[in-house]
């Protein structure tokens, strides 16, 4: 079985049309981690296309509940919350019903998937070995998925250590010794200083995780963001990929 996991989208439709084609013929089913919507300029077409999607499962993240008004834009940093208000009134109704729908969390066949973390699951960033080591305690299971940091990572406990790894990009990484903690990174807005779009392939049945890079028409996100008048800081991050 394999898995195309995604997250982080922030209404990048470029960037997501660009992983989905590099992405096409290498996954049987689809894992979204949530973040569909905020920041960038295209959320009504992101909900659609990656609802469409065949065997999807789909979570929803910090700004997806505030898009909906279901979370306060004060927890939310000036140039995101004026992306927010902006997503607020772009949002169509029937993009609002189905991120309304969506679960934070969710177990399939063992494996955790969460948008943050699997204890606190729109607030908490799991960027570093000493809260991944107590984020093992709240899974059961070999694998946790996360997004939320928009950095590509991978946490591996075994017996008492914990140790933070970036899996090579484009080349199959084994996961079948210990326990996991596997972020793809985001789709469309990354922040590890590589502007291109990334994702992953999780193959369950070879315990594999291939992490992949694409790169995208940043400019013609950054045209579109510029029409809806969009925060500056916003578009020009996009290039350097922070
Ligand atoms: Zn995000």
């Amino acid at each position: 079985m394999r898995i195309l996991i995604i997250a982080d989208i922030h209404a990048n439709l470029t960037a997501l049309e660009a992983v989905l084609t590099h992405a096409q013929g290498t996954f049987d089913m689809v894992w979204c981690l949530g973040d569909l919507v905020g920041y960038g300029p295209e959320p009504n077409a992101c909900v659609q296309r990656i609802r469409a999607l065949d065997k999807l499962v789909c979570l929803s993240g910090n700004h997806d509940r505030a898009a909906i008004g279901k979370m306060d834009l004060n927890t939310f940093n000036p140039v995101a919350a004026t992306a927010l208000r902006w997503t607020q009134m772009a949002l169509l109704s029937e993009s609002r019903d189905y991120l309304n729908k969506l679960p934070s969390m969710q177990v399939i066949n063992g494996t955790m998937i969460a948008h943050g973390s699997p204890r606190q699951p729109y607030f908490e960033y799991i960027s570093d070995t000493a809260l991944a080591r107590k984020m093992f305690g709240h899974f059961t299971g070999a694998i946790c998925l996360i997004g939320h940091t928009h950095i590509a990572c991978v946490f591996q406990q075994s017996g008492n250590r914990c140790h933070k790894l970036i899996a090579p990009t484009g080349k199959s990484f084994s996961i079948n010794t210990g326990r996991y903690i596997l972020n793809p990174g985001a789709v469309g807005q990354p922040r590890d200083h590589n502007p291109q779009a990334a994702y992953a392939i999780l193959d369950l049945s070879t315990d594999s995780w291939v992490q992949q890079r694409v790169p995208y028409n940043i400019t013609e996100t950054q045209r579109r963001m510029r029409r809806y008048e969009l925060p500056e800081t916003l578009i020009t991050r996009l290039d350097l990929g922070v």
